[in-house]
């Protein structure tokens, strides 16, 4: 008799933008006249850039010719991207990440999932409330929670560190203290940051209690403020407790594309049940070349000329697209009286909902009467209960359309 991964029986049925999806194509259904503009999924709308299809084409040109056919590549990515990385995303920031530390993927959200198999069932998770719901999904499937409680929305054994207004979205050190800690800045869903000084704090307290650091930072290239950190490593001891996730998703349209990276530096420890010391990046190397083939040479091309000199000009005109929608977002919403936080630093705007209203009753109202799309914040875990997210991804006429409706809502 065949059994089943159990953990899975634990996971809440409707995933957040499922659940999103079914109720626009029912009132779409209803509504075959009206426009909806959706600013709900984190999609980019923007096409790749030229420089970059460019690459791409080239590399798959000489997948067509017996002598620059290329099989099977490196599992952990070409050197040349992987240099390149090294290069652009770090050393300018003054970090030494060598290439043997960096791991390219099809993704951040495999990545995020995926580094669970490197490490032991038992350990404590943490996460920030609301959260990108990957982190808790991949984790309560590693059985690393408890069973998921109705009244409270939250898991078992599974730690929440509240952001929100109240805390300015800096969430608090927990006083439990959890073995692995899921971080993401700029951040998904409320679109906010922290400082230098603040992820300090985080790096000092991993380090004091042997904690792991899973650091997020699929929005780095939204950041527009000095103090904002890009990497965590650009905290010192940081590479002795954290581990690091980027992707070209966001960066350069690549959601579709695919291609991603981790960085796992080599002094970075674990701790068998007796207390020895193990290092995470011979770990990740074996699990990565294991169950994983590499990405492909066209992408990895592709990505590779996201740093050259044209591809950083035509990606940022892109980046500084996207954030010219935030602004409107946000000033539209603070100029029609709600509260409004992010958009300066990532392409969310996290919105506080006027009293009264709960987040999935004011996704049926915005949609029903404005025919907006966004997302209800409580998908993102308790706290986000009473916000709503706004993406800046769609295109600048929908934006600007999308917030002169809801400054008609009543
Ligand atoms: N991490 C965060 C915080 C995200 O918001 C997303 C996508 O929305 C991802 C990772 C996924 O990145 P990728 O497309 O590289 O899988």
């Amino acid at each position: 008799m065949i059994n089943i991964n159990e953990n899975f029986l634990n996971l809440q049925d409707s995933y957040l933008f499922s659940t999103v999806n079914k109720k626009v194509v029912e009132f779409q259904k209803n509504n075959p006249n009206k426009k909806i503009i959706k600013l709900g999924i984190g999609d980019v709308t923007r096409p790749i850039v030229p420089s970059v299809l460019e690459a791409m084409h080239k590399a798959v040109d000489e997948l067509g010719k017996v002598e620059t056919f290329r099989g099977y590549g490196p599992e952990q990515g070409y050197e040349f991207l992987r240099e390149k990385i090294a290069e652009f995303d770090y050393k300018k920031r003054g970090i030494e990440i060598s290439i043997d530390e960096i791991f390219v993927s099809d993704g951040a959200k495999c990545d995020c999932g995926n580094i669970g198999d490197i490490l032991g069932v038992n350990n404590k998770v943490a996460i920030t409330d609301p959260v990108y719901p990957v982190y808790l999904d991949t984790n309560v499937m590693a059985g690393r929670s408890g069973k998921y409680n109705q009244e409270t929305g939250m898991f078992e054994n599974i730690i929440y560190m509240p952001a929100n207004s109240e805390n300015n979205f800096i969430p608090e050190l927990p006083s439990e203290v959890p073995d692995m800690i899921y971080l993401c800045f700029p951040n998904n869903p409320t679109g906010t940051t922290l400082s230098k000084q603040e992820l300090k704090k985080w790096v000092d307290y991993a380090r004091a209690n042997k904690a792991l650091i899973l650091f997020d930072s699929a929005y780095e290239a939204y950041i527009s403020e000095d103090n904002v950190p890009h990497s965590i490593y650009e905290i010192e001891g940081a590479k002795d407790v954290a581990i690091e996730f980027r992707s070209f998703s966001k960066t350069a349209g690549f959601t579709g594309v695919r291609c991603a990276y981790t960085i796992v530096p080599k002094n970075l420890k674990g701790y068998t049940k007796d207390g020895k010391e193990i290092l995470l990046n011979p770990l990740w190397n074996r699990r990565h070349g294991t169950k994983f083939n590499g990405v492909s040479y066209p992408v990895q091309r592709a990505a590779e000329a996201v740093y050259s000199e044209e591809g950083q000009k035509q990606i940022k005109e892109n980046i500084n697209y996207y954030m010219n929608n935030a602004q409107i977002i946000k000033e539209g919403l603070q100029e029609t009286g709600f509260t409004a936080y992010g958009g300066v630093n990532a392409p969310y705007i996290w919105l506080k909902i006027p009293q009264g209203l709960t987040s999935w009753e004011f996704f049926d109202k915005l949609l029903n009467e404005v025919n907006v799309v966004g997302t209800p914040g409580v998908g993102f875990g308790p706290s986000g209960e009473g916000y709503f997210r706004l993406t800046a991804f769609g295109t600048k006429e929908n934006t600007i359309e999308a917030i002169n409706r809801i400054k008609t809502m009543k």
